[in-house]
């Protein structure tokens, strides 16, 4: 009997759909596809490229409602954040159709004749991805390796492989050549181990768990492979006195329990400055005892459950650990992996809450004194990607900005991530950026030739 992989519906726990699991013959297979389309591909004229991904984007957004329905059932998150998700699935693809006609390099005056740089393709790249947005970071990938004229395989999470099946089914009818992109849905420690071992894969782009991003590039190191690896978070939502706080306490329930949570830009930890943490915590309670958690299909909903059992023992392990509930929305009960939106008060600084990633709807309150020490607890982590200044003094929040070791920072906003900007970790948050304008950069390698005239 070949495995199989049984999808969940997290909001029901009923089983959504069976698919095939791929193991390392998949991946071998894959591979070789993905190899015996990698000529014709990259010999496409960079006109005829950006056509393709053009067409693509066309293609995922005529179902575009298709997509969403099936990435806010099977990832248990409100249709409408599902919806634009997808929305930003086909900006990706847009957006770096106009890169394969501005991979550009340099010319270099040398004696004797004349260099230049040219951008090639780095051939297969393998394309590791998660549960929490599903086709949405598969897109961050897909779309610069392919402008950059690489074919791919791409490997989605086992509990979320729905999205990425319907979009390589879209692929095709978008006239992209078959073997160009090729989906294996099976489990990482078969599947996604043969990709990164594989010979004939030149890159694996990763995002997920931190402990899985060292796994990988240990393993990659084998072969030398090229890796890029977006991994987990523990980011600062930073409150001034100066803050428009009414504004900021509106804006932090956001910071932290979109997605419920599952979100690597979570902001996690709650730094308010002391003088005015009791009048922010209470105008915070009433926005977090509103967040309404309920069916992803209910346009009500402003979070749905965890992604499994699993995820949700572990979110649970993290309440009371040296950090008490101050208080807590409500969540439903019956079926489904329901965890309710969490504020914890006071916390232990050792407590687990504060140093791990929790990837749930639980945030740790930490008062600060002044700037300095603000800037201090931000940085006692060691993760770096993202995070949130909010203050009225414009100065402070340039200053502070600066101090911050994250990829991203947003001032008065919960902002992350936009198709058009960089976006990466410091520190043990990952390497490589991933969109914006230099996004190709880390699938192609940088040749230079040199043309003697003399
Ligand atoms: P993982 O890092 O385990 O999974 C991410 C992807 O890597 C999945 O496709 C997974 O496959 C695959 N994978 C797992 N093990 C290997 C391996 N040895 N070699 C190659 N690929 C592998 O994340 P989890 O889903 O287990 O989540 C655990 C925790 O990780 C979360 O609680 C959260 O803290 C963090 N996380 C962070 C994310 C982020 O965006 N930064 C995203 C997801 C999780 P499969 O799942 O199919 O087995």
């Amino acid at each position: 009997m070949p495995e199989v992989l049984t999808v969940l519906e997290p909001a029901t726990e009923a089983v959504l759909e069976k698919v095939p699991s791929a193991g390392t013959d998949e991946v071998d297979e894959a591979v070789a596809r993905a190899r015996a389309a990698l000529p014709a591909w990259r010999a496409l004229a960079p006109g005829a490229r950006a056509a393709q991904l053009r067409a693509l984007a066309d293609r995922v957004e005529e179902n575009l409602e298709e997509l969403a329905l099936l990435e806010a059932r099977n990832a248990g998150k409100p249709l409408a954040s599902a919806r634009s998700e997808m929305g930003m699935v086909v900006d990706t693809f847009r957006y770096y159709a106009g890169m394969p006609e501005r991979l550009m390099g340099d010319t270099i005056p040398v004696a004797g004749g004349q260099a230049f740089t040219v951008r090639e393709p780095l051939g297969v790249v393998g394309l590791i991805v998660p549960w929490n947005f599903p086709l949405t970071i598969a897109a961050w990938k897909l779309g610069p390796a392919l402008a950059a004229g690489n074919t791919v395989v791409l490997k989605p999470a086992e509990l979320t492989p729905l999205t990425a099946l319907r979009f390589e089914q879209l692929v095709l009818e978008a006239g992209i050549a078959p073997g160009v992109v090729n989906v294996v849905a099976g489990h990482g420690s078969v599947a996604g181990v043969r990709l990164v071992e594989h010979p004939d894969v030149a890159k694996i782009a990763f995002t997920g768990s931190t402990a899985v991003g060292r796994e990988i590039a240990a393993r990659a190191a084998q072969t030398i492979k090229r890796v890029t690896l977006e991994l987990g978070g523990k980011s600062a939502n930073i409150i001034f006195a100066d803050a428009d706080l009414e504004k900021a306490a509106a804006a932090a329930p956001w910071a932290v329990f979109d997605n419920a949570g599952q979100d690597c830009c979570a902001r996690s930890r709650l730094l308010v400055e002391a003088s005015v943490a009791d009048r922010f915590l209470s105008l915070l309670q009433p926005h977090v005892e509103s967040f309404r958690v309920g069916d992803p299909l209910d346009p009500g909903s402003m979070m749905g459950p965890l992604i499994s059992a699993k995820q949700r023992e572990r979110v649970a392990s993290f309440v009371g650990d040296g950090a008490p509930v101050a208080f807590q929305g409500s969540a439903p009960i019956g079926p489904g992996f329901w965890f309710p939106p969490t504020v914890l008060c006071p916390v232990d600084p050792q407590a687990r809450a504060v140093r791990e990633e929790i990837f749930g709807p639980v945030v740790a309150v930490i008062p600060f004194r002044d700037e300095e020490e603000a800037v201090r607890l931000a940085n006692d982590t060691i993760y770096g990607l993202s995070g949130s200044i909010w203050t009225r003094d414009g100065a402070r929040a340039l200053r502070v900005a600066r101090a911050v070791e994250t990829g991203v920072l947003s001032i008065n906003s919960n902002s992350s991530v936009r198709v058009s900007t960089p976006f990466g970790g410091f520190k043990q948050s990952g390497y490589g950026r991933e969109l914006g304008p230099h996004a190709t950069d880390a699938y192609t390698e940088t040749k230079t030739i040199y043309y003697a005239t003399t």
